[in-house]
């Protein structure tokens, strides 16, 4: 059911962009779930078209462009397409990212370097231009972008994509700060460790690992995707009217240890 009294999103319109799984698509459901109208955006048509199958078979509003969002013009189409069809762009979840890689620095090439730094840093910034531009236009909004806990302390995750969730913190405040005059609250969101379909592989593959990787974190476990799409649903509502500029993290305690 949408639109029901547990409704914060409510009449709103929303791009979520990495919709096609992990914490995207368990942002499709929330959102929907919470009353938005839903334009999904990812590079596999074939996961983004099954999901906005079983969304409109719950009465949900929802649509998918398969999108890169390392091309700026992708994007811009995609805000373009969606403002015409529904009026506005009310909701932004830019959370497309691309993975860990645990290469030593110096190892790392620029081929790698350049789809990690793409996709998240530039990826975020595409998002952003657009989204801003329509949302000035449509008089207000709000935005989440998706960091890590990546992006507050390094880990092993690789040093591109350290420097890349470091990046997108950097574009939430410097976006905040600009647009708050205008209407537009900018805030990113920090997940701890997340059971995404790369993290269960892995989980699978190594569980002796995933022992060791919560042995001393406070939770003592992963996220579900479910929880951090919570998060951010909560973000883009009007329930968080005065926060903008902010870092959420969503790590069960890990960055408090
Ligand atoms: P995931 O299931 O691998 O999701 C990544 C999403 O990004 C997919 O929908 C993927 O879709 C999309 N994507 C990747 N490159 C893209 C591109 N160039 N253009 C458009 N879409 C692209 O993993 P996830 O954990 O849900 O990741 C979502 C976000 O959370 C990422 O930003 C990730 O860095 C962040 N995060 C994850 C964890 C974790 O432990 N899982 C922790 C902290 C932060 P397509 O392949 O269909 O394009």
């Amino acid at each position: 059911m949408t639109g029901g009294p547990a409704a914060p999103l409510k009449g709103k319109v929303a791009l979520i962009t990495g919709a096609s799984s992990g914490i995207g698509a368990a942002a499709a459901q929330v959102f929907a779930r919470q009353g938005a109208v839903v334009v999904l955006a990812a590079r596999r048509g074939s996961r983004l078209s099954q999901l906005v199958d079983d969304l409109r078979r719950t009465g949900a509003e929802a649509r998918y462009h398969v999108v890169d969002v390392r091309d700026g013009e992708e994007i811009r189409r995609v805000v373009d397409l969606t403002v015409q069809q529904y009026g506005s762009l009310d909701v932004a979840f830019n959370n497309a990212g691309a993975g860990i890689d645990k290469t030593p620095l110096h190892l790392i090439d620029d081929a790698a370097y350049e789809l990690i730094m793409g996709t998240n840093a530039r990826g975020t910034w595409n998002c952003l231009r657009y989204e801003i531009a329509a949302m000035l236009a449509g008089g207000g909004g709000a935005i989440v972008n998706t960091s890590s806990v990546g992006g507050l302390v390094a880990s092993a995750a690789g040093a591109p994509y350290i420097a890349s969730k470091h990046a997108v913190i950097g574009l939430t405040k410097a976006a905040a700060v600009e647009y708050a005059p205008h209407g537009i609250r900018v805030n990113a969101i920090a997940p701890g460790l997340t059971r995404s379909e790369m993290v269960e592989e892995w989980f699978a593959l190594n569980p002796a690992g995933e022992k060791r990787a919560f042995a001393s974190a406070p939770q003592a476990r992963a996220a579900d995707p479910q929880e951090v799409a919570e998060a951010a649903a909560w973000l883009c509502s009007d329930l968080a009217s005065f926060v903008t500029g902010a870092t959420l993290t969503v790590d069960g305690g890990r960055t408090a240890w």
